[in-house]
């Protein structure tokens, strides 16, 4: 598979004529392509420091720009303009303002890991991807990413019980997304699962999505958790040069 590259030359400044003739040549159309020029003079000097800091984007000075990562990318084979190795590219280059022209499908990476498979550099492109989305809602460019909602929904039952509850989690997760719970799709999935289910571990789901189970002993764990989340978040807001949450 080839791998689909992405151009600095932004299609609006692109320029042709539907007729235009230069010293008899007829040059027409696509001939006559003009490119305006364009100053890029908005660089953030310090996007690669910030992206650093943040947990995934360690790694992202050893990235050679061989394109591994995109050739290799699921979601690249569906959506050319998803590319880790282009981003890789702005993010060293501090060309901030370009990078977010894409900030709406950063998030759309599936943590397949094939990226970091084949990275040569152990970049981690994976990880940097999450960074990325990271980055991008932490300095307020973007909503939180259903993909944040979804890891938020999950890990906070975890620090409350110790424990999660997949129809919890579903349900939690179609609330903060403003999604109704009656989906087709979930119906007939719900369906087919009840009509293959054991009737012992039906009871036994039944039975955890009333009484929420949880684990004994857990307050001291749930305690050392929130004070590395909340040690974490503070280290990532310093890093990117923002105040505490407000
Ligand atoms: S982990 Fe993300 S960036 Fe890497 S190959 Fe999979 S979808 Fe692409
Ligand atoms: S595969 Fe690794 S080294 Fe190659 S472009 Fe992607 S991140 Fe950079």
């Amino acid at each position: 598979m080839p791998i689909h590259e992405k151009s600095l030359i932004r299609p609006e400044n692109l320029l042709t004529h539907d007729k235009l003739v230069l010293d008899g040549v007829d040059v027409s159309g696509h001939w006559s392509t003009f490119i305006e020029s364009r100053a890029v003079s908005d660089y953030n000097e310090k996007l690669e420091e910030e992206v650093a800091a943040l947990p995934g984007g360690e790694f992202v000075h050893r990235c050679w720009q061989c394109g591994s990562c995109t050739n290799s990318c699921t979601v690249n084979a569906i959506n050319p303009d998803f590319n880790p190795r282009f981003w890789i590219y702005l993010v060293r280059t501090g060309m901030e303002a370009e990078l977010l022209r894409d900030k709406d499908i950063i998030w759309q990476c599936v943590s397949c890991h094939k990226c970091t498979y084949a990275c040569p550099r152990d970049v981690v492109p994976e990880g940097v991807m999450k960074a990325l989305a990271h980055w991008v809602e932490l300095k307020g460019h973007a909503p939180k990413s259903p993909s944040k909602e979804f890891d938020e929904e999950f890990s906070e039952q975890v620090f409350a019980t110790g424990k999660i509850e997949e129809g919890r989690v579903i349900r939690g997760f179609f609330r903060r997304t403003g999604q109704p719970l009656a989906q087709d799709w979930l119906v007939e999935m719900a369906r087919r699962v009840a009509r293959r289910l054991p009737i012992l571990l039906g009871l036994r789901l039944a039975w955890a999505a009333v009484w929420r189970p949880r684990t004994r002993g857990w307050a001291p764990a749930r305690a050392a958790l929130n004070e590395y989340v909340a040690e974490r978040k503070a280290a990532d807001r310093r890093a990117l040069g923002l105040g505490p949450e407000g």
